[in-house]
């Protein structure tokens, strides 16, 4: 939408409402003109939450890597806005309760640092928990996950959102995406607000790649996905930050749309309603939603296979670390197939970027994998790596007006450096 014409229809906007309240003294204006200090941004509302946001980076998703990835975009100087459908930030990590993320050191070394790590540490610091000591090797691989108090984690990440200048929108998603000369325009809505925005790079973080499927890239899925997981507490009191949440399967589980999405609220719920009855304790906690481990990847520019994964290939592109067992959940239950010792997985850039996409990369368990290289990708500190590598690279694409396949590769490495992540082959002692 071209300005003029947003100001004749915020005019013609504000005679009709006045005319139809009667002018009364207290409508002075119809419209809100704000300017963000920090990204310079112009948003315009007009009576009816019609805002055209023009930024360098849109995120979509601000969940486990989209949190990470604004926040990387924005202290990079790109204006960034986060674009996320719910009411906070952190995903699965927070929405889903999967409060223990990992894995963020492999064979006595920190393998992922940068702004995910920067996040788990301050959070649990604040709320005075204590980290693992990553110079010892464990012998289970969950003992070095990260307990987060979930409501701390959220509440810094929005924090540092805003600190790095991203402006925020909860309550939102996109709804129709159109190429422009250099870049996109994307139409969100939410209650009351139909947002238009005009960006360079999108970057996809919605878990399950939705932008990619709203573009129709391909994107990958198995006819039975691994279920997804119900997050509650009976009993005892939930400490948060302290010890886990119970959990229950809920099979079919599927992050795609509204409808599978309620489906899945409503088995899980049910499924604790009749644990509540059978145990006869007190309901002490419960998770909004379930936590969802699979549903679309993207086709990327190359896939990562099993063997690519359990070798521990080191990808001419690589821009992060991944470490975790071959991890499927079945019917039955998981059986993690552990690494080899020493063996450690790396994350190429061009798994990142759709096959045949310009100007939009992702970041998260929707990751160009196979299924089992998927299952072990998909654990949060390695989307945290994902999203800052992710961040970086759509930050330096629309700074130089280019793809994300198009940014050198050292650039990359370069501003990963300086905003402390860890680069492949660069593992630090911890
Ligand atoms: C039950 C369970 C147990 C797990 N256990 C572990 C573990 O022990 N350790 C570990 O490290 N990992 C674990 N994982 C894996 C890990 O938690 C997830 O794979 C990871 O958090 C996914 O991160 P993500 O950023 O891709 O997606 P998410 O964190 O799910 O973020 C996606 C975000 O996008 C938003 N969104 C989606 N669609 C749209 C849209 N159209 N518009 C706007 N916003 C949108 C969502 O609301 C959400 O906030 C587990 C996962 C599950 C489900």
């Amino acid at each position: 939408m071209k300005h003029s014409e947003q100001t004749d229809r915020r005019d013609s906007l504000t005679h009709s409402l006045l005319g139809a309240a009667g002018a009364g003294p207290a409508i002075t204006s119809t419209t809100d003109v704000a300017v963000g200090a920090v990204t310079g941004e112009t948003q315009v509302a007009t009576a009816d939450g019609e805002i055209t946001s023009e930024v360098d980076v849109l995120v979509v998703g601000g969940g486990t890597a989209g949190t990470i990835a604004a926040i990387q975009a924005g202290r990079a100087g790109a204006k960034t806005l986060l674009v996320e459908r719910h009411s906070q930030l952190g995903g699965t990590t927070t929405t889903g309760g999967v409060a223990f993320p990992g894995l963020f050191d492999a064979w006595g070394k920190q393998i992922i640092a940068g702004i995910g790590w920067e996040l788990v540490r301050e959070s649990v610091e604040l709320d005075g928990g204590t980290l693992p000591d990553f110079s010892k090797v464990p012998q289970r691989h969950w003992e070095n996950q990260v307990p987060v108090n979930m409501f701390l984690y959220g509440i810094m990440a929005e924090e540092k959102c805003t600190q790095a200048g991203v402006q925020i929108a909860y309550y939102e998603f996109p709804q129709e995406i159109t190429k422009t000369a250099d870049g996109w325009q994307v139409d969100c809505a939410g209650f009351g607000t139909r947002r238009r925005v005009l960006c360079k790079q999108i970057v996809d973080c919605t878990g399950g790649a939705e932008v990619v499927g709203m573009l129709k890239l391909p994107r990958l899925r198995e006819e039975e996905t691994q279920p997804g997981s119900m997050l509650f507490q009976t009993g005892n009191a939930n400490d948060p930050g302290r010890g886990q949440l119970h959990a229950l399967y809920v099979h079919g589980a599927d992050s795609s749309n509204s409808r599978t999405v309620t489906r899945a609220n409503m088995t899980g719920r049910k499924a604790v309603l009749a644990k509540v009855r059978e145990e006869k304790q007190r309901l002490m906690h419960l998770q909004p939603e379930p936590g969802f481990r699979e549903s679309y990847r993207i086709v990327g520019e190359t896939i990562i296979t099993v063997d690519d994964y359990t070798s521990g290939r080191q990808f001419d592109d690589a821009v992060c670390n991944a470490f975790y067992p071959v991890d499927i959940h079945t019917k039955t239950g998981v059986r993690p197939a552990p690494l080899q010792p020493g063996v450690l997985p790396t994350i190429p850039l061009r798994a990142l970027i759709p096959k045949d996409g310009r100007n939009i990369i992702v970041a998260g368990r929707c990751l160009s994998s196979d299924r089992l290289a998927n299952s072990g990708l998909r654990v949060q500190a390695s989307c945290m790596a994902m999203g800052q590598a992710a961040g970086v690279t759509a930050t330096l694409a629309a700074q130089h007006g280019t793809t994300p396949l198009s940014v050198p590769l050292a650039e990359i490495h370069k501003l990963l450096r300086e905003h402390g992540a860890i680069v492949p082959g660069e593992a630090s002692s911890g």
